[in-house]
């Protein structure tokens, strides 16, 4: 079983500890539009993308995923670029973003089966015209509802994940709409193995955690750092919640980190007033800091290891179990 990287096949085996939700680089559409913004330097994105990407390496990470959709500035050559400076595995996702926050225009005037066939296209033939295949697909829901837009763009993904085999990550708006994704996957055929439910840590409801694991799905703890949104506090308790309830096996755990804004922030905010806001928000806080507090509390180590390491490993095998091998 093998796992498209931006450099290639990597056997599934040897991914090893993995963050499954974290971004080189992120533009909301329209965001070379505003010109008071400092100018884009792809250069001091990529230098200083490597400066913190390679501080994982000391951490025994191996492999991180870019689940950037498709509509947010998606550029898998620079993500390209970090692997080969790093010697990590990068993964890119195609797919595309919630309507609200993505570009839906286009896309909403094509049918499901176009939609599949551009999907299987990146994840066969590669993104564009750089070779580079997908590796993942990106689903993405807005707060609460999900529009017609989000209902075709999800059916299209999870087609293209039964024909691909390829794991399926969610984003979603205020830890919303879960079920309805899950619904969407496995009403098309595709295991809820196959599928992360991002940002799922983004409210204090364990419940809502449960029925997600209970279901069998991934219930992405994939904000660790972006305290604003929940304290790491309560993303400890409720993966401490998973693991007693027996669901060590269902959690996934990343920071989402963005090391380059395109255009700085909606709102006019800068990276750096942002990161300043949120210091712990890096690639290495999990280990640095949530692992040893979740220690204190009485996780065991091999179960923080299975988290990042076993559990992205079977889900990039959930998909391929029952699938032609690969070349
Ligand atoms: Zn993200």
């Amino acid at each position: 079983m093998q796992v498209n990287t931006t450099e290639g096949r990597v056997p599934v085996d040897q991914l090893g500890r993995t963050l499954v939700h974290e971004h080189v680089a992120v533009g909301f559409p329209g965001w070379y539009l505003d010109v008071r913004q400092p100018r884009y330097r792809r250069e001091d994105a990529l230098a200083q993308a490597v400066d913190h990407f390679a501080r994982l390496r000391d951490y025994g990470v191996r492999t991180v995923v870019d689940p950037c959709p498709m509509d947010l500035g998606r550029d898998v050559e620079l993500i390209a670029l970090v692997a080969q400076k790093t010697g990590l595995n990068l993964v890119c996702a195609t797919g595309m973003y919630a309507e609200s926050m993505g570009i839906s225009y286009s896309f909403a005037r094509l049918r499901v089966e176009d939609i599949v066939e551009i999907y299987v296209k990146e994840i066969e033939d590669g993104i564009a015209w750089s070779g580079i295949r997908a590796g993942v697909i990106k689903i993405a829901t807005g707060d609460g509802q999900v529009t017609d837009f989000e209902r075709k763009a999800l059916t299209a993904a999870a087609r293209a994940a039964r024909i691909t085999g390829l794991p399926l990550i969610s984003h979603t708006e205020n830890a919303t709409c879960g079920h309805d994704q899950i619904d969407i996957v496995t009403g098309e055929g595709v295991p809820a193995g196959q599928l992360l439910v991002g940002h799922s840590d983004g409210r204090d409801d364990h419940h809502y955690h449960l029925s997600i694991a209970e279901r069998g799905a991934y219930v992405g703890f994939d904000r660790f750092g972006l305290e604003m949104i929940v304290p790491d506090e309560v993303r400890m308790q409720n993966v401490k919640r998973l693991i007693d309830a027996g669901h060590r096996d269902r959690v996934l755990m990343s920071h989402d980190t963005v090391h380059c804004f395109l255009g700085g922030l909606p709102g006019g905010l800068t990276q750096e007033e942002f990161q300043r806001r949120l210091p712990n928000w890096r690639l290495t806080h999990i280990f640095e800091n949530i692992f040893p507090r979740m220690r204190a509390m009485g996780v065991s180590q091999a179960d923080l290891d299975h988290i990042v390491t076993d559990n992205p490993r079977r889900f990039f095998e959930a998909g391929q179990v029952t699938q032609p091998t690969q070349g």
